[in-house]
């Protein structure tokens, strides 16, 4: 019989697979989709220093790195407001603060390492029965036995079909991502950048940034819409000059913002993880990070689960109201806020511990 049958072979699920397997677990993995297939998602993922060296025990940021772009520093600043701070590696007491690389690449690396006997793919998995000493799950026809299950389906409908809720608190805004050059070199150099409605980053990706731009829903759909010099205009407007003139913008899109959480995340032999346990607002990139410490704990407790929710509830806790206070904070524009962020913003530079606590958080993830 399997330890686990994890449900799901997106970065947590494969992760999650190699990791188990390191431990010597003996799994399987269930992707509905064909091998391969989200080796051309171009999404942009920042991983932490902490993900980078539990992808390292794994055997895979040799693969990675040709794709990876490190950051070595991050500015944070406040639109008309005073007030900014940078965070550099040092500050981390890391050579990175992290990477910056698409989910594709991150796909193709892990994939090459999780063995085939481990993984079938174009096996969508449509219910989990427990039993007395294990699970039964219900994919593609068959029915197949394990000691437990860790679903890792990115927070789709098995969820709810599982009996697990969803609780949802919507933002109200939208995130508008694409690819933007400007006219300088990026010098492994990411910005954030808090204004009225909220957060816009640039994340250095190669020889371009990536950018999230937080807009109103009906002035993300109006800026969708403009053609390139317009919309550079408009973002040089939005970001200021900070990292050079605009020059080229591609691959734009937009969806809405929202915190979603299951609850529980772990019942009797069923556990969920990743996008699959919680949905983030990607102000501070947490959300793929916190899904690999979700992976690499259950990896350790496989297959008892009774644990895990335990060993996994500060950080799961610290890291949504972290991404939850930093969203809400900067999106708000009350009187005198503004000076309040400033006031944030100039004592992170002024106060090494605070800095070092902020980097922390960025780069490994925990308060
Ligand atoms: C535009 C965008 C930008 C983002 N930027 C960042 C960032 O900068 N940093 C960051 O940390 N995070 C970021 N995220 C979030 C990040 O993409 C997710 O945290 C991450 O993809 C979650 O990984 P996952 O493996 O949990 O889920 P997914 O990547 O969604 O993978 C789930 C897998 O499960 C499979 N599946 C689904 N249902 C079933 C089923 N019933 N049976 C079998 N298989 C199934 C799917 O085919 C899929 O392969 C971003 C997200 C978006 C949309």
């Amino acid at each position: 019989m399997f330890d686990a049958i994890i449900v799901g072979g997106g970065p947590v699920g494969q992760f999650l697979a190699l990791a188990a397997a390191r431990a010597g677990r003996h799994i399987l993995l269930l992707e509905a989709k064909p091998a391969g297939a989200g080796f051309n998602d171009d999404r942009t993922l920042a991983l932490s220093w902490g993900s980078w060296l539990m992808l390292q025990r794994v055997g895979v940021t040799e693969q990675l790195e040709p794709a990876a772009t490190p950051i070595l520093r991050i500015h944070v600043s406040q639109r008309g407001g005073f007030g900014r701070s940078e965070l550099t590696a040092n500050d981390g007491g890391v050579s990175a603060l992290g990477y910056v690389i698409g989910y594709g690449d991150v796909q193709r690396a892990l994939a090459q390492r999780v063995t085939a006997s481990d993984v079938r793919y174009h096996t969508s998995v449509d219910g989990i029965d427990q039993v007395d000493d294990g699970v039964v799950v219900h994919a593609a026809g068959e029915n197949i036995a394990a000691r437990c299950a860790i679903v890792a389906e990115g927070g789709g409908p098995l969820v709810a079909t599982l009996g697990f809720s969803q609780r949802e608190k919507d933002y109200g805004v939208h995130a508008l991502v694409a690819r933007v050059r400007t006219d300088r070199s990026h010098d492994g150099v990411a910005y954030e950048r808090f204004a009225a409605v909220g957060p816009l980053a640039l994340l250095p990706r190669s020889d371009s940034f990536a950018l999230v731009w937080t807009l109103a829903p009906d002035d993300a759909q109006a800026v969708l819409g403009l053609d390139d010099q317009a919309f550079l205009e408009r973002l040089q407007r939005a970001f200021g000059w900070r990292a050079g003139r605009f020059i080229a913008v591609a691959e734009r899109g937009a969806f809405p913002l929202v915190l979603r959480q299951s609850e529980p995340r772990v019942r009797d032999r069923i556990a969920l993880v990743g996008n699959a346990a919680q949905t983030l607002h990607p102000v501070a990139g947490q959300g793929l990070n916190l899904g690999l410490r979700d992976a690499w704990l259950a990896a350790a407790h496989l297959p008892k689960l009774d644990e895990l929710d335990r060993a996994r509830r500060l950080d799961r806790a610290a890291t949504v109201h972290f991404t939850d206070a930093l969203a809400g904070i900067f999106a708000n524009d009350w009187p005198g806020l503004s000076w309040a962020r400033g006031l944030g913003l100039a004592a992170l530079d002024l106060l090494p511990a605070a800095r070092r606590t902020f980097a922390r958080t960025l780069t490994l993830g925990r308060l």
